[in-house]
């Protein structure tokens, strides 16, 4: 499917996104290495929406169409924050992790603006946040993470999250992302290389496996991927959903089956089996 078509297929997007205010925030708790609980806050930025048109993705309807101006990052940071602390005064962000998901690549200058980076960076450390978590597509990964790296204390920890979503040849090549395994590959080791963690986002039944027992099998073999091969300290699964209208044509033609939730459980228990790292189902709707 092109890029048009994907795009011809959509239904509406949230029309009610302001600049200045964040999709939505919350606080989750999420296992630490050792396993204990650790707290996020977790951020859902308005912003320009990402430049690809995956088949599956449709992170697209709370974004918006033109980019913020400076400034406006921020003060979403800023009310998400100030929200969650009204919200929860008991909770501390001292010591908490922060994630900034932006439903596309936090280093893309037309997502994030780049003049905001050291005003960010300050609210991280004046907050008192020791790891920040954003999202990113490998092919934006370069000086500007190295930047952001840099404008951060040295007691917090940048971590980068990346939608690994399959290392199936096929689907990697129709999905519509321009990424594959050795692309995945080579951006984690980036991130490996300069200190920053990162983690894997992966998708449980991708689009163009047409049956349960190979998109299982590929399943296993991408977990063990992001988690042996790519080092990844955590894996988020996803079910892959309907709701863009490209899925639901690819459903129609037999290129997509929906995962069951035993097939989730049972690929979660295989991840955690492997024992290299922390596999979580990701339930998020967004
Ligand atoms: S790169 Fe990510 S956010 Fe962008 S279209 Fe693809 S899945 Fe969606």
């Amino acid at each position: 499917m092109t890029p048009q078509e994907v795009q011809s297929l959509r239904p509406d997007r949230n029309t009610s996104l302001r600049v200045d205010r964040p999709v939505g925030f919350l606080w989750e708790q999420e296992p630490g290495p050792d396993g204990e609980l650790i707290d996020s806050a977790v951020l859902f930025l308005s912003n320009r929406e990402c430049p690809w048109k995956c088949v599956m993705c449709d992170l697209w309807k709370d974004t918006l169409t033109e980019s913020v101006q400076p400034g406006d990052i921020p003060k979403q940071i800023e009310f998400a924050l100030q929200e969650l602390k009204t919200a929860d005064p008991n909770r501390s962000f001292a010591g908490a992790q922060i994630k900034l998901y932006n439903s596309g690549s936090f280093f893309d200058p037309k997502a994030i603006p780049t003049e905001d980076d050291p005003i960010i960076t300050d609210l991280v450390q004046r907050y008192g946040f020791t790891r920040v978590i954003v999202e990113c597509h490998p092919a934006f990964l370069g000086d500007r993470a190295l930047r952001f790296q840099s404008l951060l204390p040295s007691t917090t920890r940048l971590e980068v999250a990346m939608g690994l979503e399959s290392i199936h040849p096929d689907v990697c090549r129709q999905m519509g992302k321009g990424v594959d395994a050795e692309k995945y590959a080579k951006a984690a080791l980036f991130l490996k290389e300069n200190d920053m963690d990162h983690r894997a986002f992966m998708l449980v039944h991708p689009p163009y496996i047409r049956d349960r027992k190979s998109a299982m099998e590929w399943g296993r073999r991408t977990l063990k991927f992001a988690l042996i091969q790519t080092e990844a300290t955590f894996v988020s699964l996803i079910q892959t959903r309907g709701g863009n209208g490209a899925m639901e044509k690819l459903a129609e033609a037999g290129d997509w089956i929906k995962s069951t939730p035993a097939e989730l459980k049972e690929l979660s228990r295989f991840g955690i089996g492997l024992n290299a790292g922390r596999v979580l189902v990701d339930r998020w709707e967004g």
